[in-house]
């Protein structure tokens, strides 16, 4: 059996939805539910549904010869800050997927990944590395996603759209479809409103929200 060690940093809303997920992961593999434990930097309990919870450093100081994580974090910031903190400490990315995702043909996606239930990224598709996509959400043919990048559940992310670093799509949003050569580009950092039709670019950093989606204006 391994003695390898294996977490789900952050043990709030988001860490506790992957949980069952990278326990059935890791049972599939035979890997018993005691070498998996939530990281929290500011736990409020030393057990959340039945793992425990260890401070980073504690984590570190575990024994085990190799340890993994998947950042369990919808804030695409701190997911950057924790994954170099943990490349630098050798903790592996780990990406945790649930057993019923579809994935077809030629995807390629990078690591530290966490894929909810129902998730579907059909064919010829690049993603990078610590990608959120929750319950619900596809990403259609020829999408190119960069890293950090999160989907809320229910995204639709029609064909040849290219979303760049720190994008993060709310609930419910569904993104034209582009054309190949000529993609639908939504910038890095932007943030898409939950049930926001996207139809157009959406330039870095911008929020759009609406049907058709245009940038948030403050009232
Ligand atoms: N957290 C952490 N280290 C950090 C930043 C956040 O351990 O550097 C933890 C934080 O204590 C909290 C969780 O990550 O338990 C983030 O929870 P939040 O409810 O903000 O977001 P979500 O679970 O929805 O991503």
């Amino acid at each position: 059996m391994s003695t390898s060690l294996f977490a789900v940093y952050g043990a709030s809303g988001c860490g506790r939805s992957l949980m069952p997920l990278a326990r059935a992961q890791l049972q599939s593999q035979g890997i018993a539910a005691s070498q998996l434990v939530f990281i929290d930097d500011n736990p409020s309990a030393s057990v959340v549904n039945g793992h425990k919870v260890l401070r980073y450093a504690e984590f570190l100081q575990t024994e085990a010869p190799l340890r993994h994580a998947v950042l369990a974090i919808a804030n695409s910031e701190i997911r950057e800050r924790l994954a170099k903190r943990c490349l630098e400490d050798g903790v592996a990315p780990w990406t945790v997927a649930d057993a019923n995702i579809v994935i077809m043909d030629d995807v390629d996606i990078g690591g530290g990944a966490a894929l909810s239930p129902f998730v579907t990224l059909t064919s010829n598709i690049r993603i990078g590395k610590h990608f959120h996509a929750n319950l619900y959400s596809y990403v259609e043919h020829d999408c190119v996603i960069g890293d950090f990048v999160t989907f809320a559940p229910g995204v639709k992310c029609n064909g040849n759209v290219v979303i760049e670093d720190h994008a993060y799509i709310g609930t419910g949003a569904v993104i034209k479809q582009g054309k190949p050569g000529l993609p639908l580009v939504i910038g890095r950092g932007a943030v898409v409103g939950m049930g926001a039709v996207v139809t157009r670019d959406v330039p870095a950093g911008t929020t759009v929200v609406g049907n058709p989606a245009k940038p948030f204006q403050k009232v």
